[in-house]
């Protein structure tokens, strides 16, 4: 009888591991977030990310189910990595802290440009009432909108199109986050930013120093910005 007990004790321990186990990267994304990331564990020099909520939703979003498979190996290193058709999905210190800026509350309707691989908006799924995202690629875009399904972010909604003149339909945004660099400021983005709100974009076009931007419009409409820090991004293409 103890026998017995023993065996269903080793069966049940092996159908248990499968199963906790399941997302294996687990304690990489905990590394990633603490030593690539948050304020308080980062040594290197650079911006640490404070805000709480974007560290957790750091936490949370599986970055290796947005990554081709022959790099999901890398998936949680600080780099960005392809993702075909010549785009990358962005640094994972570049998501949170262009996340960061974008000052995330749970009532927002943020609009994306440069979907890419869908991992920027999963995180900003997390925080917010709905995404809206554009991706130029129909390929990408099209992945990255299955791919949001089956990790079942419903608050995500991806269309392909040219970002550049930004999604008038759900206008006024309380935030906008551009993930691919223009030579200048999409006034249409400007346009369709909510008096208060803030957007976020690298300005600098191909083979220049790029600035990531923080432009802030005020309640009267006035719009403020603010260069943060040089950056590397691809270019922001189309007919524009
Ligand atoms: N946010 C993405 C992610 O989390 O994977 C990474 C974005 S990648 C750095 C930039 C993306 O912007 C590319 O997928 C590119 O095709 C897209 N892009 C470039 N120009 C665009 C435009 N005018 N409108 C929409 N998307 C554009």
């Amino acid at each position: 009888m103890k026998r017995f007990f023993l065996i269903l004790a080793t069966f049940l321990v092996c159908i248990a591991i499968p199963s906790q186990g399941a997302d294996t990267f687990d304690d990489d994304r905990k590394w990633m977030v603490k030593t690539q990331i948050d304020a308080e564990g980062i040594t290197d020099g650079r911006i640490g990310v404070k805000n709480k909520s974007v560290l957790e939703a750091m936490r949370r979003v599986l970055r290796h189910e947005f990554v081709p498979d022959r790099y999901k190996s890398q998936s949680y290193v600080d780099m960005p990595l392809p993702i075909g058709y010549d785009q990358t999905i962005s640094q994972p210190y570049i998501v949170a802290y262009m996340t960061e800026l974008l000052d995330p509350k749970k009532e927002h309707k943020v609009l994306e440009v440069g979907t890419g691989s869908g991992y920027q908006a999963a995180v900003l799924a997390e925080l917010v009432k709905h995404v809206y995202t554009i991706e130029i690629i129909k390929e990408l875009g099209e992945s990255a909108e299955e791919r949001l399904k089956r990790l079942a972010y419903k608050n995500v909604t991806v269309k392909i199109g040219d970002g550049y003149f930004g999604w008038e339909e759900h206008a006024p945004y309380d935030a906008i986050i551009v993930t691919a660099a223009p030579d200048h400021i999409p006034p249409m983005l400007l346009h369709q930013l909510k008096p208060g709100g803030k957007l976020v974009i690298p300005v600098g076009g191909r083979f220049r120093v790029q600035n990531l931007t923080l432009v802030q419009k005020t309640e009267a409409g006035s719009v403020m910005t603010r260069q943060v820090m040089p950056v590397v991004f691809v270019p922001l293409t189309g007919k524009h």
